[in-house]
């Protein structure tokens, strides 16, 4: 236990507004299928805040980056070029699809993709490239853009923990022509399992509304444009219901609110452990000048794998939670399977292998920052003694 006897989790779901007010709202509007009400209220919200011309609510990221691989049409034999220091379903979304993954090590800064090795990973097969911004923090927007101009590709963004992040005053999710929105739990603006698709290339909204709809043209219908109602193109159930889509919105409407929470205690983390820095025992992320873009996740790296587990033990002595992620896709066993690697990966072995990330959730107080840094200062003490 620590210091109040309160167990610190890694992360908490949390009721921010109205949430519960909409979601009987939502039962007294008669339908709680999807796209009511609130699923029109959240995507308007997204088109206008983040500024695109047409967002589609989906029931997980995982599912927007399905629609994204339908959409950029990826088929079998096709090259995707993504980091392999991700989550899984960055990777699945375009193997479901008969694609191949291609992984390309990423920057020791920024943990994202490293723009410099993607020209020498294209091949004639290659048709899209993925760009994960981890921790909400921007990849080369700039370079990638260029890259995929120059070589004819598809530039999907997995902007997964990016909500309400910007890179040069555009929110990210917003560059490429497909950007992917999780709503998960774990993620900065929640709806327990929740996703957006937002579709960049007007060229590309109608399809996207057919696959969406089960391969049906039930929007076109349901505005009146077409008289039947039919099945059109491939397609799944990608929409969340109306119960889903009444809590987002209300955590929607405090986004930025949360982001301004999230951003104090990450830089009272950033500020507290530099000490730590200066003394060689860990690395804290580059964020620039310790302002994050969304503070969606605050992690460290350790000096070994062997210093992260003692310290992941110390911490969990005195309830606190702090975990690691991720086990790469390159040596994974699906991903020796259906993907192929540029090289060895050597920064994504490296952080793997070394990055912590401490606890961080939106109702998390400072006082509880200072208590995690404390325990991690005691912890070095000990390690320096011995
Ligand atoms: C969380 C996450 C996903 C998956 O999101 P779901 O909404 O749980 O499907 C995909 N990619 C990245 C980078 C993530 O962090």
């Amino acid at each position: 236990m620590n210091v109040n006897n309160q167990i610190i989790p890694f992360n908490k779901p949390f009721v921010v507004g109205k949430e519960l007010f909409y979601i009987a709202q939502a039962v007294m509007n008669g339908g709680i299928a999807g796209d009511g009400q609130f699923t029109r209220l959240c995507q308007e919200w997204l088109e206008v805040n983040l500024g695109c011309p047409r967002a589609l609510l989906t029931h997980s990221c995982t599912a927007a980056l399905e629609m994204a691989a339908i959409l950029a049409d990826i088929g079998p034999g096709d090259e995707v070029i993504m980091p392999s220091f991700t989550f899984v379903s960055t990777a699945n979304a375009f193997v479901l699809r008969g694609a191949v993954p291609v992984f390309v090590d990423v920057r020791e800064d920024t943990l994202n993709l490293d723009e410099r090795l993607i020209e020498a990973a294209i091949t004639e097969k290659t048709k899209a490239i993925v760009a994960v911004h981890y921790a909400g923090q921007p990849c080369d927007m700039a370079a990638l853009l260029h890259l995929c101009d120059k070589h004819g590709l598809i530039l999907i963004e997995d902007a997964a923990q990016a909500i309400l992040a910007r890179e040069k005053d555009r929110a990210l999710g917003t560059f490429g022509h497909l950007g992917c929105l999780s709503f998960h739990e774990t993620k900065n603006v929640i709806s327990g399992e929740g996703g957006a698709l937002l579709i960049n290339d007007p060229k590309l909204i109608e399809r996207a509304e057919i696959i969406w709809q089960k391969g049906t043209n039930r929007k076109a219908f349901s505005r009146g444009e077409v008289s039947k109602y039919t099945w059109v193109d491939v397609g799944s159930s990608f929409l969340p219901s109306e119960l889903t889509a009444a809590f987002l919105y209300a955590q929607l409407e405090q986004g930025e609110s949360i982001n301004v929470h999230r951003r104090a205690l990450y830089e009272s983390y950033y500020h507290q452990l530099e000490p730590l820095e200066a003394d060689g025992c860990l690395t804290l992320p580059c964020a620039p000048g310790g302002k994050p873009a969304n503070a969606h996740i605050f992690y460290i790296l350790m000096r070994s794998n062997e210093a992260r587990g003692e310290l992941i033990a110390f911490l969990r002595e005195r309830g606190i939670y702090a975990v690691f992620h991720y086990v790469p896709l390159h040596d994974s066993p699906a991903g020796l399977r259906y993907a192929r690697s540029v090289g060895q990966l050597p920064v994504t072995q490296e952080v793997s292998a070394s990055l912590l990330r401490l606890p961080l959730y939106s109702d998390m107080t400072i006082e509880q920052v200072t208590e995690v840094c404390e325990a991690i200062f005691q912890f070095f003490a000990g390690t320096q003694k011995a």
